[in-house]
C-alpha cells in the first residue's frame, strides 16, 4: 500500500469517526470531499469496503437502501427511522441464545445474525425532521 493510500484511508476513517452517526458512503464522501477535494467518490467507497472487510469498521445493511457505515465495529443492533432514514444504535445485549437455537434446528455452525429494528425516531414523532 502506498503512502498516499494510507493517508487517504486515515482521512476517510477519521471522517467516519467524526460523523459518528452511521453515515452512508455518499455522506462520508461529501464530508471527506469538503475538506479534501482530491479524494474521489470511488476511493471513499473502496476504502469503506476494505475497512469493513477487515473488521475495522461496521457495515449496516439496510433493506431496500444504501449500506450505512459504523465507526463501532463490535456487534450491536440498529434501528432505522422509517420516516427520515436515520440509523441509530440499539445498545441491548446481543442475543447469543438465538445463535444457539438456530444452530440446534439447522445443524449449521452459526457465525452471527442480523437484526434490524424499524421505527419512528423522536424527531419524526414530533414532526421536526425533514423527510428524506
Ligand atoms: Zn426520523
Ligand atoms: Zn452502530
Amino acid at each position: 500500500m502506498s503512502g498516499r493510500n494510507t493517508v487517504q484511508r486515515t482521512i476517510i476513517e477519521d471522517e467516519l469517526r467524526r460523523l459518528a452517526n452511521h453515515p452512508t458512503a455518499d455522506e462520508v464522501y461529501e464530508a471527506v470531499h469538503a475538506s479534501h477535494p482530491s479524494i474521489g467518490r470511488a476511493t471513499v467507497y473502496r476504502t469503506l469496503g476494505r475497512l469493513s472487510d477487515e473488521g475495522l469498521i461496521g457495515r449496516v445493511k439496510i433493506n431496500n437502501g444504501a449500506d450505512h457505515f459504523d465507526h463501532q465495529a463490535f456487534a450491536h443492533y440498529h434501528v432505522r427511522c422509517t420516516c427520515c432514514g436515520r440509523v441509530d444504535d440499539v445498545m441491548i445485549p446481543v442475543l447469543g441464545e438465538v445463535d444457539e437455537a438456530a444452530a440446534r434446528v439447522t445443524g449449521y455452525q452459526i457465525t452471527g445474525h442480523a437484526l434490524q429494528f424499524d421505527g419512528v425516531c423522536p424527531a419524526c414523532q414530533q414532526g421536526l425532521a425533514s423527510t428524506a
